[in-house]
């Protein structure tokens, strides 16, 4: 159900279906002012890039979307599963999922591998940043259980979205960080193990009571594609911040 549309000035993942309540999308690394090795679209304030250019392409992002900067709401993301429930637009430190049932607030995660998740039920979204600590830890089923218990639904009525990341073709991991998960999530490739973090998250959400047709995933892989991609792992950390961002309509 996901499509780039690789064409547009500001290229970005959309869904093919548009609902009328909710804007949802994926950005890429095209399309934006920032320099080497930033370029183009880098959306992240904690990399080296210049501040003004990060606000320039934020600006950019949302006006291609029909989204207001200024009501913008984002998370400190901090590897943990805390999920917030935000009113008003603005930063919440200490979390890594943000909900909310207030129209025309755009929440959105910033990653370069990691996972975003954008999660919808009529009347209700949110948002999730999820690397493997925070996959291990439950994030993905602490943000579904949140949205449902907001929006007064069970996890049959909700759908999740997923955006590029590291995939199990790129994603080499040692023992430590393996035994953490199903071992339907992890497959041995000569000495180390291969992490397939998306799948990960889809046993969560599934065990958890999501529908399997209601989990929808771009499939792209974040550290196969320099051309599309930023990939903190393939950059080794000199590298820009795509957004995953959900909002209902205003
Ligand atoms: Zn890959």
């Amino acid at each position: 159900m996901w499509t780039l549309d690789a064409s547009a000035e500001v290229p970005l993942w959309r869904p093919a279906d548009r609902d009328p309540e909710v804007v949802l999308a994926f950005s890429t690394r095209r399309g934006g002012v920032s320099a080497a090795p930033y370029d183009s679209l880098n959306l992240g304030r904690s990399t080296g890039d210049r501040a003004e250019d990060v606000t320039k392409n934020r600006r950019r992002l949302l006006h291609a979307l029909a989204l207001d900067h200024d009501r913008l709401a984002t998370a400190g993301q901090m590897h943990g599963v805390r999920v917030v429930a935000v009113e008003a637009p603005g930063h919440t430190p200490a979390c890594d999922a943000l909900l909310t049932r207030r129209p025309g607030v755009p929440l959105a995660v910033s990653t370069a591998d990691c996972m975003s998740l954008l999660f919808h039920a009529t009347g209700t979204v949110a948002a999730a940043h999820a690397g493997w600590r925070g996959t291990a830890d439950g994030i993905p089923r602490a943000t579904l259980l949140a949205l449902c218990a907001a929006a007064g639904v069970a996890p049959q009525r909700v759908t999740v979205h997923l955006g590029p990341c590291i995939r199990a073709c790129c994603y080499e991991v040692g023992d430590d960080v393996a035994r953490r998960f199903p071992a339907a999530a992890v497959r041995r490739a000569g000495a180390a193990w291969h992490l397939d973090l998306p799948h990960a998250a889809r046993l969560q959400l599934l065990e958890a009571g999501l529908p399997p047709d209601s989990l929808h995933d771009s499939g792209a892989c974040t550290a196969c594609d320099a051309s599309w991609y930023y990939s903190h792992r393939r950059d080794r950390g000199r590298t820009g911040r795509h957004w995953g961002i959900v909002a209902l309509r205003a």
